[in-house]
Protein backbone atom coordinates (compact mmCIF):
# COMPACT_ATOMS: atom_id res chain seq x y z
CA UNK A 1 0.00 0.00 0.00
CA UNK A 2 1.87 3.03 -1.32
CA UNK A 3 -0.53 6.03 0.39
CA UNK A 4 0.48 7.39 3.01
CA UNK A 5 -2.35 7.57 6.02
CA UNK A 6 -1.04 10.73 7.33
CA UNK A 7 -3.66 12.85 5.54
CA UNK A 8 -4.91 15.16 7.83
CA UNK A 9 -3.17 18.22 7.45
CA UNK A 10 -2.90 20.55 4.46
CA UNK A 11 0.32 20.30 2.16
CA UNK A 12 0.31 20.99 -1.17
CA UNK A 13 3.93 20.45 -2.23
CA UNK A 14 3.82 19.57 -6.10
CA UNK A 15 6.52 17.23 -6.72
CA UNK A 16 8.49 16.12 -10.06
CA UNK A 17 7.98 18.95 -12.35
CA UNK A 18 9.12 22.46 -12.78
CA UNK A 19 8.24 25.15 -10.58
CA UNK A 20 6.78 27.09 -12.62
CA UNK A 21 4.52 24.22 -13.75
CA UNK A 22 4.84 23.05 -10.10
CA UNK A 23 2.95 26.46 -8.50
CA UNK A 24 0.10 26.29 -11.44
CA UNK A 25 -0.88 22.55 -10.34
CA UNK A 26 -1.06 23.69 -7.25
CA UNK A 27 -3.81 27.06 -7.90
CA UNK A 28 -5.69 24.67 -10.11
CA UNK A 29 -5.94 21.90 -7.43
CA UNK A 30 -6.68 24.67 -5.13
CA UNK A 31 -9.25 26.12 -7.71
CA UNK A 32 -10.66 21.72 -7.51
CA UNK A 33 -11.02 22.14 -4.02
CA UNK A 34 -12.64 25.30 -3.36
CA UNK A 35 -15.13 24.22 -6.63
CA UNK A 36 -15.93 21.12 -4.90
CA UNK A 37 -15.62 22.19 -1.57
CA UNK A 38 -13.06 18.73 -0.90
CA UNK A 39 -10.41 19.52 1.74
CA UNK A 40 -8.37 16.98 -0.60
CA UNK A 41 -7.52 17.61 -4.11
CA UNK A 42 -4.77 15.81 -6.37
CA UNK A 43 -3.16 15.50 -9.95
CA UNK A 44 -1.69 12.22 -10.68
CA UNK A 45 0.18 11.23 -13.35
CA UNK A 46 -0.27 7.40 -13.83
CA UNK A 47 2.96 4.67 -14.91
CA UNK A 48 2.79 1.45 -15.38
CA UNK A 49 1.94 0.27 -12.06
CA UNK A 50 1.94 3.47 -9.96
CA UNK A 51 0.05 6.85 -9.62
CA UNK A 52 2.44 9.98 -8.64
CA UNK A 53 1.05 12.79 -7.13
CA UNK A 54 2.65 15.59 -9.22
CA UNK A 55 -0.01 17.83 -6.88
CA UNK A 56 -1.28 17.81 -3.79
CA UNK A 57 -3.77 19.40 -1.24
CA UNK A 58 -4.53 17.95 1.92
CA UNK A 59 -2.60 14.77 1.78
CA UNK A 60 0.84 13.47 2.20
CA UNK A 61 1.72 10.53 -0.29
CA UNK A 62 4.00 10.83 -3.37
CA UNK A 63 2.31 7.97 -5.31
CA UNK A 64 -0.53 5.24 -5.16
CA UNK A 65 -0.27 1.94 -6.25
CA UNK A 66 -2.91 1.92 -9.44
CA UNK A 67 -4.56 -1.29 -9.00
CA UNK A 68 -5.48 -0.12 -5.27
CA UNK A 69 -6.65 3.28 -6.27
CA UNK A 70 -9.97 5.27 -6.86
CA UNK A 71 -8.19 7.32 -9.63
CA UNK A 72 -7.28 3.53 -11.84
CA UNK A 73 -11.19 3.50 -11.93
CA UNK A 74 -11.56 7.42 -12.91
CA UNK A 75 -9.00 6.46 -15.69
CA UNK A 76 -11.24 3.93 -17.33
CA UNK A 77 -14.59 5.89 -16.72
CA UNK A 78 -12.50 8.27 -19.81
CA UNK A 79 -14.85 11.20 -20.78
CA UNK A 80 -17.03 11.13 -18.01
CA UNK A 81 -16.57 12.64 -14.38
CA UNK A 82 -16.52 9.83 -11.69
CA UNK A 83 -18.34 10.56 -8.79
CA UNK A 84 -18.91 8.54 -5.45
CA UNK A 85 -20.89 10.02 -3.26
CA UNK A 86 -20.29 7.71 -0.59
CA UNK A 87 -17.77 5.59 -0.63
CA UNK A 88 -19.08 3.16 2.23
CA UNK A 89 -21.96 2.21 0.26
CA UNK A 90 -20.21 1.21 -2.98
CA UNK A 91 -19.04 -2.45 -2.98
CA UNK A 92 -16.05 -1.34 -5.29
CA UNK A 93 -14.52 0.45 -2.32
CA UNK A 94 -16.00 0.22 1.16
CA UNK A 95 -13.31 -2.11 2.36
CA UNK A 96 -10.71 -0.26 0.97
CA UNK A 97 -8.22 0.68 3.29
CA UNK A 98 -8.69 4.39 2.90
CA UNK A 99 -12.25 4.22 3.69
CA UNK A 100 -12.07 1.39 6.18
CA UNK A 101 -9.48 2.95 8.03
CA UNK A 102 -6.90 5.32 7.38
CA UNK A 103 -8.30 8.84 6.33
CA UNK A 104 -11.83 7.48 6.30
CA UNK A 105 -12.87 8.96 3.08
CA UNK A 106 -16.52 8.96 2.21
CA UNK A 107 -16.42 11.18 -0.94
CA UNK A 108 -14.77 10.87 -3.93
CA UNK A 109 -14.50 12.46 -7.77
CA UNK A 110 -12.36 12.08 -10.63
CA UNK A 111 -12.18 12.87 -14.33
CA UNK A 112 -9.66 11.53 -16.18
CA UNK A 113 -6.51 13.57 -18.12
CA UNK A 114 -6.78 13.30 -21.68
CA UNK A 115 -3.72 13.90 -23.53
CA UNK A 116 -3.51 15.30 -27.25
CA UNK A 117 -3.58 11.77 -28.57
CA UNK A 118 -6.45 10.42 -26.81
CA UNK A 119 -4.74 9.23 -23.78
CA UNK A 120 -5.60 8.85 -20.18
CA UNK A 121 -2.51 10.05 -18.55
CA UNK A 122 -4.00 10.66 -15.06
CA UNK A 123 -6.32 12.45 -13.14
CA UNK A 124 -6.98 15.37 -10.91
CA UNK A 125 -9.48 14.03 -8.12
CA UNK A 126 -10.90 15.44 -4.76
CA UNK A 127 -11.71 13.45 -1.74
CA UNK A 128 -14.45 14.67 1.44
CA UNK A 129 -14.34 12.99 5.05
CA UNK A 130 -18.07 13.55 4.58
CA UNK A 131 -20.44 11.70 1.89
CA UNK A 132 -21.94 14.55 -0.65
CA UNK A 133 -22.92 14.87 -4.11
CA UNK A 134 -21.66 17.22 -7.02
CA UNK A 135 -23.82 19.49 -8.91
CA UNK A 136 -23.55 19.59 -12.85
CA UNK A 137 -21.84 22.54 -12.55
CA UNK A 138 -19.13 21.18 -9.92
CA UNK A 139 -18.37 18.07 -12.47
CA UNK A 140 -18.53 20.32 -15.60
CA UNK A 141 -15.91 22.76 -13.74
CA UNK A 142 -13.55 19.44 -13.01
CA UNK A 143 -13.68 18.39 -16.21
CA UNK A 144 -12.68 21.91 -17.46
CA UNK A 145 -9.69 21.90 -14.66
CA UNK A 146 -8.58 18.54 -16.35
CA UNK A 147 -8.06 20.08 -19.78
CA UNK A 148 -6.28 23.00 -18.52
CA UNK A 149 -3.83 20.23 -16.19
CA UNK A 150 -3.08 18.79 -19.56
CA UNK A 151 -2.72 22.23 -21.53
CA UNK A 152 0.20 22.92 -18.60
CA UNK A 153 1.38 19.23 -19.16
CA UNK A 154 1.72 19.87 -22.88
CA UNK A 155 3.50 23.23 -22.54
CA UNK A 156 6.03 22.06 -20.01
CA UNK A 157 6.68 18.87 -22.64
CA UNK A 158 7.28 21.77 -25.64
CA UNK A 159 9.08 23.92 -23.67
CA UNK A 160 11.64 20.58 -22.07
CA UNK A 161 11.90 19.74 -26.22
CA UNK A 162 12.72 23.55 -27.45
CA UNK A 163 15.08 23.69 -24.53
CA UNK A 164 16.59 20.14 -25.71
CA UNK A 165 16.66 21.05 -29.08
CA UNK A 166 18.65 24.19 -28.53
CA UNK A 167 21.43 22.44 -26.28
CA UNK A 168 21.69 20.12 -29.14
CA UNK A 169 24.17 20.29 -32.42
CA UNK A 170 21.81 19.49 -35.88
CA UNK A 171 24.05 17.47 -37.35
CA UNK A 172 25.94 15.59 -35.03
CA UNK A 173 23.40 15.11 -32.00
CA UNK A 174 25.78 15.80 -29.52
CA UNK A 175 25.58 18.74 -27.11
CA UNK A 176 26.04 21.99 -29.05
CA UNK A 177 28.50 25.02 -28.35
CA UNK A 178 25.62 26.91 -25.74
CA UNK A 179 25.26 23.36 -23.69
CA UNK A 180 29.20 23.43 -23.79
CA UNK A 181 29.36 27.18 -22.62
CA UNK A 182 26.70 26.75 -19.80
CA UNK A 183 28.74 23.49 -18.66
CA UNK A 184 31.82 25.37 -18.73
CA UNK A 185 31.09 27.95 -17.11
CA UNK A 186 28.99 25.68 -14.28
CA UNK A 187 32.30 23.25 -14.05
CA UNK A 188 34.45 26.09 -13.74
CA UNK A 189 32.55 27.78 -11.23
CA UNK A 190 32.52 24.39 -9.15
CA UNK A 191 36.23 24.18 -9.35
CA UNK A 192 36.71 27.51 -7.87
CA UNK A 193 33.85 26.72 -5.10
CA UNK A 194 35.48 23.24 -4.04
CA UNK A 195 38.60 23.14 -5.39
CA UNK A 196 37.88 19.95 -7.08
CA UNK A 197 39.60 19.81 -10.69
CA UNK A 198 38.71 19.51 -13.79
CA UNK A 199 40.40 18.80 -17.17
CA UNK A 200 39.34 20.62 -20.43
CA UNK A 201 40.13 18.81 -24.02
CA UNK A 202 39.98 20.21 -27.70
CA UNK A 203 39.38 18.06 -30.06
CA UNK A 204 40.32 18.76 -34.00
CA UNK A 205 39.79 16.55 -36.95
CA UNK A 206 42.94 16.55 -39.19
CA UNK A 207 43.33 17.83 -42.75
CA UNK A 208 39.62 17.84 -42.63
CA UNK A 209 39.35 20.15 -45.55
CA UNK A 210 40.79 17.85 -47.91
CA UNK A 211 38.80 15.42 -46.36
CA UNK A 212 35.81 17.58 -47.82
CA UNK A 213 37.46 18.71 -50.44
CA UNK A 214 38.50 14.75 -51.66
CA UNK A 215 34.61 13.37 -50.99
CA UNK A 216 32.48 15.87 -50.90
CA UNK A 217 30.74 17.95 -48.29
CA UNK A 218 28.18 15.06 -47.38
CA UNK A 219 30.60 12.67 -46.71
CA UNK A 220 32.06 15.46 -44.80
CA UNK A 221 29.01 15.55 -42.77
CA UNK A 222 28.90 11.64 -41.98
CA UNK A 223 32.47 11.43 -41.31
CA UNK A 224 31.95 14.41 -38.44
CA UNK A 225 28.96 12.78 -36.97
CA UNK A 226 31.00 9.25 -37.16
CA UNK A 227 33.79 11.03 -34.81
CA UNK A 228 31.02 12.96 -32.86
CA UNK A 229 29.63 9.23 -32.37
CA UNK A 230 33.09 7.75 -31.58
CA UNK A 231 33.85 9.88 -28.80
CA UNK A 232 30.21 10.36 -27.17
CA UNK A 233 30.41 6.17 -27.33
CA UNK A 234 33.43 6.06 -25.73
CA UNK A 235 33.69 8.91 -23.17
CA UNK A 236 32.69 8.10 -19.81
CA UNK A 237 29.11 9.03 -18.85
CA UNK A 238 30.05 11.87 -16.38
CA UNK A 239 32.46 13.31 -19.15
CA UNK A 240 30.62 16.69 -21.22
CA UNK A 241 30.75 15.84 -24.72
CA UNK A 242 29.82 18.98 -27.24
CA UNK A 243 30.76 20.20 -30.86
CA UNK A 244 32.94 23.49 -30.33
CA UNK A 245 32.30 24.32 -33.78
CA UNK A 246 33.10 23.27 -37.42
CA UNK A 247 35.06 20.16 -37.12
CA UNK A 248 36.24 21.20 -33.33
CA UNK A 249 34.77 19.13 -30.53
CA UNK A 250 35.50 19.70 -26.52
CA UNK A 251 35.39 17.53 -23.80
CA UNK A 252 34.97 18.21 -19.70
CA UNK A 253 36.45 15.28 -17.44
CA UNK A 254 35.58 16.77 -14.31
CA UNK A 255 36.78 15.32 -10.96
CA UNK A 256 40.22 14.31 -13.49
CA UNK A 257 43.82 15.62 -13.04
CA UNK A 258 45.71 15.98 -16.33
CA UNK A 259 47.70 12.75 -16.32
CA UNK A 260 44.34 10.40 -16.09
CA UNK A 261 42.82 13.37 -18.49
CA UNK A 262 45.49 12.60 -20.86
CA UNK A 263 45.00 8.40 -21.00
CA UNK A 264 41.93 8.45 -21.55
CA UNK A 265 41.98 11.19 -24.20
CA UNK A 266 45.04 8.82 -25.57
CA UNK A 267 42.33 6.03 -25.85
CA UNK A 268 39.79 8.00 -27.40
CA UNK A 269 42.49 9.24 -29.88
CA UNK A 270 42.91 5.72 -30.86
CA UNK A 271 39.44 4.87 -31.34
CA UNK A 272 39.29 6.97 -34.10
CA UNK A 273 42.54 6.57 -35.60
CA UNK A 274 41.58 2.58 -35.39
CA UNK A 275 38.32 2.89 -36.71
CA UNK A 276 37.69 1.47 -39.93
CA UNK A 277 36.77 4.42 -42.27
CA UNK A 278 35.35 3.86 -45.30
CA UNK A 279 36.57 6.65 -47.76
CA UNK A 280 39.81 7.74 -45.81
CA UNK A 281 41.42 6.91 -42.69
CA UNK A 282 40.89 10.11 -40.27
CA UNK A 283 42.21 11.10 -36.82
CA UNK A 284 42.71 13.61 -34.45
CA UNK A 285 44.32 15.97 -32.31
CA UNK A 286 44.33 17.16 -28.91
CA UNK A 287 45.16 19.98 -26.50
CA UNK A 288 44.06 19.33 -23.07
CA UNK A 289 44.49 21.57 -19.99
CA UNK A 290 43.70 21.34 -16.21
CA UNK A 291 41.65 23.53 -14.48
CA UNK A 292 44.08 23.84 -11.84
CA UNK A 293 46.72 26.25 -12.89
CA UNK A 294 43.57 28.93 -13.64
CA UNK A 295 41.75 31.65 -12.44
CA UNK A 296 40.32 32.11 -15.51
CA UNK A 297 38.05 30.31 -17.76
CA UNK A 298 38.79 32.06 -21.24
CA UNK A 299 42.87 31.13 -20.23
CA UNK A 300 42.38 28.12 -19.32
CA UNK A 301 40.38 27.56 -23.09
CA UNK A 302 43.66 29.27 -24.34
CA UNK A 303 45.76 26.81 -22.97
CA UNK A 304 44.28 23.82 -24.47
CA UNK A 305 44.11 25.73 -27.71
CA UNK A 306 47.70 26.31 -27.45
CA UNK A 307 49.05 22.79 -26.69
CA UNK A 308 46.04 21.47 -29.07
CA UNK A 309 48.44 24.00 -32.19
CA UNK A 310 51.57 22.54 -31.10
CA UNK A 311 50.29 19.06 -31.53
CA UNK A 312 48.92 19.70 -34.98
CA UNK A 313 52.36 21.69 -35.92
CA UNK A 314 54.30 18.45 -34.69
CA UNK A 315 52.72 15.65 -36.53
CA UNK A 316 49.08 15.64 -35.55
CA UNK A 317 46.88 12.19 -34.23
CA UNK A 318 48.61 13.17 -31.03
CA UNK A 319 47.46 14.64 -27.47
CA UNK A 320 49.41 17.64 -26.32
CA UNK A 321 49.13 18.36 -22.67
CA UNK A 322 49.71 22.00 -21.21
CA UNK A 323 52.21 22.33 -18.69
CA UNK A 324 53.33 26.00 -17.60
CA UNK A 325 56.67 24.91 -16.43
P1 LIG B 1 44.00 20.74 -39.50
O1 LIG B 1 44.57 19.37 -39.47
O2 LIG B 1 45.07 21.78 -39.41
O3 LIG B 1 42.95 20.95 -38.54
O4 LIG B 1 43.39 20.91 -40.95
P2 LIG B 1 41.88 21.06 -41.34
O5 LIG B 1 41.77 20.94 -42.80
O6 LIG B 1 41.06 20.11 -40.54
O7 LIG B 1 41.56 22.51 -40.81
P3 LIG B 1 40.93 23.74 -41.51
O8 LIG B 1 40.61 24.70 -40.41
O9 LIG B 1 41.82 24.24 -42.61
O10 LIG B 1 39.61 23.22 -42.16
C1 LIG B 1 38.53 22.80 -41.45
C2 LIG B 1 37.56 22.18 -42.38
O11 LIG B 1 36.44 21.64 -41.69
C3 LIG B 1 37.06 23.15 -43.41
C4 LIG B 1 35.57 23.07 -43.26
O12 LIG B 1 34.92 23.05 -44.51
C5 LIG B 1 35.35 21.76 -42.55
N1 LIG B 1 34.11 21.78 -41.83
C6 LIG B 1 33.79 22.54 -40.76
N2 LIG B 1 32.51 22.31 -40.41
C7 LIG B 1 32.01 21.39 -41.24
C8 LIG B 1 30.74 20.74 -41.37
O13 LIG B 1 29.78 20.98 -40.63
N3 LIG B 1 30.62 19.83 -42.36
C9 LIG B 1 31.65 19.53 -43.21
N4 LIG B 1 31.45 18.60 -44.13
N5 LIG B 1 32.83 20.13 -43.11
C10 LIG B 1 33.02 21.04 -42.16
MG1 LIG C 1 39.72 23.36 -36.80
MG1 LIG D 1 40.98 20.34 -38.42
Amino acid sequence: MAFSLAATTLTDTAVKEPATTGQSLRDIIQLASYICDAPVAMVTKADDSELNLIAKLGFDGESILRKESFCGYAMEARDAVMVIPDTTLDSRFNTHSMVAKGPKYRFYAGSPLIDPDGYVIGTICVFDYQPKQLNQRQIDSLQALSRQVIAMLELTKLSEQLHQTSMTDALTGVNNRRAFDQRFEAEFARWQRTGQPFTLALIDIDHFKSFNDSFGHAAGDQALSEVAKLFQRHCRNYDFFARYGGEEFVLILPGTDRVSAYKTLEKLRLVVANHEWPLRQLTVSIGLASAEKFSDKKQLLEAADQVLYKAKTQGRNQTGVFSDS
